[in-house]
């Protein structure tokens, strides 16, 4: 689903005329020795997939990220095709592209019931009236579980509260260039213009809150910290940073860090789409296709997607991988 929308992302502005979307500009991962093996496996993978990626030496590292901090490195890769998007632009950008075709987009309207008659989904209920549909897609993330309880399905869902914080330099060459994400100290940053935008790796304590009452500020104290470990890493630009914003929001995960997809027995016309634990902006993209091909063509076809249903918990047969979330 990543490569998928890596290529995607790369036809952004042919597709949506939405200019400098995704910057491609590699993404980078630090780890310690014992990471090199993990890493080593990763990039086999990768290259099975076609992606290029590679090993890179600590003095590439600090060519590619001035004033690096070397200690503590015993492994590092770049994935070269991967970057950054604007999820704001990228969104707008799409949601544009499916008004021209004749996509209805309604805001601000809450969803209070999914009405289903014969073991199949009849309408949907909206604080703006009742809409009859076939098709009722639960993308609800944090409060997908709510949702998915007014048609009698659990899903295992749980909610945690994930906090980023953005810093800004007077000097704008200060700021890193590439995307990190920093295993060894449980970091990762990304470009977000001229800013950084900063926040804390796995693996962690999870803060699993309630999605209808959390604080969305970020805390005192996550600064402080963070910060500090930013300032071990990254003393060029982090001495010289300021934190000019920060925010709390949430992650919907699941037990194996891994999306729910699909249909569900029972209730014909339902379709998850939901528990990206983290990890679901990237995989957007490919994700509306899917979910387009289940809809229309009554299953997905450009990817096996039948290992993500929500059948697999029931049968113990979750995922496995090195994605941080996994190994809290
Ligand atoms: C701090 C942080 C950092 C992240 N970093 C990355 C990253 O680097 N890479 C990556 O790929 N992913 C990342 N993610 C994850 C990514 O942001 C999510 O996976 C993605 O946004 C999920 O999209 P979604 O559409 O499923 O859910 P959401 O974006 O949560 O959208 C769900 C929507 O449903 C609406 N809704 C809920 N209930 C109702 C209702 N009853 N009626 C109508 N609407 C309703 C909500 O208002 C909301 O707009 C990060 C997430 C966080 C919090």
């Amino acid at each position: 689903m990543a490569v998928r929308s890596v290529r995607i992302f790369e036809e952004f502005e042919e597709r949506t005329r939405r200019a400098n979307v995704f910057s491609q500009t590699g993404w980078i991962k630090i780890g310690s020795a014992e990471m090199k093996a993990e890493m080593e496996r990763n990039i086999e993978r990768h290259r099975a997939l076609g992606i290029e990626a590679d090993f890179l030496s600590i003095e590439d590292l600090q060519k590619m990220i001035p004033g690096i901090n070397p200690d503590g490195i015993g492994s590092a890769l770049i994935e070269y095709k991967g970057g950054h998007a604007d999820p704001t632009a990228t969104t707008e950008g799409l949601a544009e592209v499916a008004r021209s075709r004749g996509v209805e987009i309604v805001e601000g309207v809450a969803a209070t019931d999914l009405e289903a008659a014969g073991g199949r989904i009849t309408s949907v209920r909206t604080s703006e009236g009742t809409i009859s549909t076939p098709v009722a897609v639960n993308a609800a993330g944090p409060w997908s579980p709510e949702i998915a309880r007014w048609v009698g399905i659990d899903l295992p869902i749980e909610v945690t509260r994930e906090q980023d914080l953005i810093l800004e330099t007077d000097d704008a060459d200060l700021r890193p260039e590439y995307p990190v994400s920093n295993g060894l100290d449980r970091t990762y940053w990304r470009p977000d213009g001229r800013r950084l935008l900063a926040g804390d790796g796995h693996p962690k304590e999870n803060e699993y809150v309630d999605a209808n009452n959390y604080d969305s500020t970020h805390d005192a104290s996550y600064e402080l910290e963070l910060m500090a470990r930013l300032k071990h890493r990254i003393p060029r630009f982090a001495d010289n940073a300021r934190v000019v914003g920060g925010f709390a929001a949430l992650y919907d995960v699941t037990p194996d860090w891994h999306p729910i997809l699909g249909g569900v027995d029972g209730v014909d016309g339902y379709l998850n789409c939901v528990g990206w634990s983290g990890h679901g902006f990237k995989l957007g993209p490919a994700v509306g296709e899917l979910m387009a091909e289940v809809i229309v063509d009554g299953a997905a076809s450009s990817i096996d997607i039948s290992m993500l249903g929500l059948d697999r918990f029931a049968r113990g047969a979750l995922l496995s991988s090195s994605y941080a979330g996994n190994q809290a």
